[in-house]
């Protein structure tokens, strides 16, 4: 596809939707009636026609704000013959549900789910028209980053998405390892960028950027280069905009020099992981004092998509209550003011006083080679610190309590022989993570309070 054809097709298929004169981001609205979505309906009705999109300024693609990141896929009890384990009938339905509600952008990897999202991602999408959706994937060649390797992997790509071009391609975490030196080795040295390039002039790629996480060095490298990146996927959400953690740099220094360059940002991680969705009481009822009938969720998907040069959010979603309620959130999306963002500023600020280990459960540590299910351990800790149930008191009324909610959970979400006991403090682990956490300190240092808790008669 010539360039030329691109910007006729990407004029039609806005001029189609739109209509003249519309502006950078609309509430598009069909004119298919209502359709009964049953469930969850306590929540009030999913609307199928109210999803907020925004224009790419690269491709002039409409891009629904609410974009269906891959990396979660519902999973079934037994693998297939070849290790597949995702459950592909529940795939197809979330796929179904979310295009049928004004989804169309699906973000996925050669590495998500265990190597399998490419696959159940193109299989989903393949009973859609080709043109109604926009498919993301990226080069995610961290563990091998020869040119043999990474051309096989680009290549892969095409096939398991079944496609013969990527709307949106990226170089998948960039910024991580050892900085620039990493990136040369994934990206320059092996002469992916020049290839990558002239894909995208042959039109197979569509849009080319790249997702960071790690070292703003190689962020403002990236930046510098005399490359035309048409987005780039950053982490953002309420409490990283001003508080990033570890590695980290504050979402609103990566936003802030997108926008000074016109390139739009795509965000991941709007819930920071699944935590402020998983708040503690105290912080859940704050936020309900002030709209009852909103999620604690959709506060962070709406500071994520409220910026007007964000592309798209996306959100894994394993369940169709999480799709509904993000539908909600954004058909349309009622950008927030400024005082709600100071509210939240607020929330966050109460948040951070809380002792969580901020992982977000973005899996690059795994596998480990011991077997120890990492995010699941620090995930079970900082579900304890926000429900109380972290011990520290044995005069404490409610230590009792606390303490057998810590181990009985502890045993029912982490399988005994992944548990941090069996840590043997290699420390691979630890430069694989984008949060900067000292992985093996951690999973020690809870471990000896499993132990603790586990001794103590009462
Ligand atoms: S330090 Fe522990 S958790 Fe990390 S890779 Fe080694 S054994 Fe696994
Ligand atoms: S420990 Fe770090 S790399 Fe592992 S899941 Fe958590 S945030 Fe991701």
């Amino acid at each position: 596809m010539t360039n030329e054809n691109k910007k006729d097709i990407n004029r039609r298929d806005f001029i189609k939707v739109l209509g003249a004169g519309a502006a950078t981001t609309a509430a598009l609205y069909g004119c298919e009636p209502q359709k009964k979505t049953g469930g969850n309906t306590a929540l009030g009705e999913v609307p199928i026609d109210k999803m907020t999109y925004r224009i790419s300024s690269a491709t002039g693609d409409i891009v629904s704000l609410l974009g269906y990141g891959c990396m979660r896929w519902p999973l079934k009890e037994k693998p297939d013959a070849d290790g597949n384990v995702i459950d592909q009938d529940a795939v197809n339905q979330l796929v179904d549900y979310s295009i049928a509600h004004g989804v169309n952008y699906f973000d996925t990897s050669p590495v998500y789910v265990q190597g399998f999202s490419e696959r159940a991602t193109g299989i989903a999408l393949k009973r859609h028209p080709r043109d109604k959706v926009f498919i993301a994937t990226k080069m995610s060649n961290f563990h091998n980053p020869t040119r043999e390797n990474s051309l096989a992997m680009y290549h892969q790509s095409f096939k398991e998405l079944q496609t013969d071009y990527i709307d949106y391609y990226l170089l998948h975490s960039v910024g991580g390892g050892k900085g620039i030196k990493t990136l040369k080795e994934r990206y320059f040295d092996n002469g992916m960028i020049d290839f990558l390039l002239q894909e995208r002039e042959a039109g197979r790629i569509r849009n080319l950027g790249w997702s960071f996480h790690g070292d703003v060095k190689v962020y403002d490298y990236m930046l510098s280069l005399d490359i035309k990146w048409d987005f780039v996927q950053i982490q953002h959400n309420y409490v990283d905009w001003k508080h990033a953690s570890g590695n980290n740099i504050n979402a609103e220094y990566l936003y802030g020099e997108l926008a000074k360059r016109n390139i739009q940002a795509v965000i991941m991680e709007p819930l920071l992981g699944g935590r402020l969705s998983n708040l503690n009481d105290h912080l859940v009822a704050r936020l309900k004092q002030r709209e009852p009938e909103s999620s604690v969720a959709s506060w962070a998907f709406r500071f994520a998509g409220s910026p007007e040069g964000v592309l798209t959010v996306l959100s894994g979603m394993t369940y169709m209550e999480h799709l509904q309620d993000n539908i909600r959130t954004y058909s349309p999306l009622k950008p927030l003011t400024d005082e709600e963002k100071d509210f939240l500023e607020d929330t966050a600020q109460i948040m951070l006083k809380y002792p969580t280990i901020p992982c977000n459960d973005c899996q690059y540590c795994m596998p480990c080679p011991y077997g120890i299910d990492i995010p699941a351990v620090l995930l079970h800790y900082n579900r304890c610190v926000n429900e109380g149930n972290v011990p520290k008191d044995r005069q404490d009324e409610n230590y009792r309590k606390a303490r057998q909610a810590f181990l009985v959970g502890y045993d029912r979400r982490v399988p005994k022989l992944r548990q941090a006991s069996h840590c043997i403090g290699c420390n691979q682990c630890i430069p694989l993570c984008p949060q900067g956490i000292d992985v093996t300190k951690e999973l020690h240092r809870i471990d000896q309070f499993v132990e603790q808790l586990k001794q103590e008669t009462l």
